[in-house]
């Protein structure tokens, strides 16, 4: 559709705490913040850590694959870019890593019907346009 097509997408606002995750995902690398003191991987981005409370936060890559702990399927468009892509899953998927370790996400390339809580997803790639790319989720096997 013309008309949507030309509405502009909301995109993401990196800031210093935000934007290796942002860099990351432009070279289709899930990067998730990382403790250098306890290890632990947190998300979204914090200025300190929430389990030993170290400001000594870096980054780290993660494998990619995860759980949906929580889903729906959004049926309205609440912003007019999203007038053609209803309906669509916006998800919350706890990542292998660690448990707790969760994303806010869409699931793509699946049977909207089918998609339950628990099922095996595996990050993959939505470019957004030239500086934004999204990691979004997609079931692992059938
Ligand atoms: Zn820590």
């Amino acid at each position: 559709m013309t008309e949507t097509a030309q509405v502009r997408p909301v995109r993401p606002a990196p800031d210093s705490l935000t934007s290796f995750f942002w860099d990351g995902a432009r070279e289709r690398r899930l990067l998730i913040q990382k403790c250098a003191s306890c290890g632990r991987f947190q998300h979204p981005p914090e200025p300190v850590c929430h389990h030993c409370l170290s400001f000594d936060l870096g980054a780290g890559e993660v494998s990619g694959r995860g759980t949906i702990y929580s889903f729906e399927i959004a049926t309205q468009a609440f912003h007019p870019w999203f007038a053609d892509k209803i309906p669509f899953v916006i998800a919350v998927v706890e990542l292998a890593e660690q448990p707790g370790l969760k994303l806010i996400t869409n699931i793509v390339e699946a049977d909207l019907a089918a998609i339950e809580i628990g099922d095996e997803v595996q990050v993959t790639w939505h470019q957004l346009d030239d500086e934004f790319t999204l990691p979004v989720f997609r079931p692992v096997g059938g």
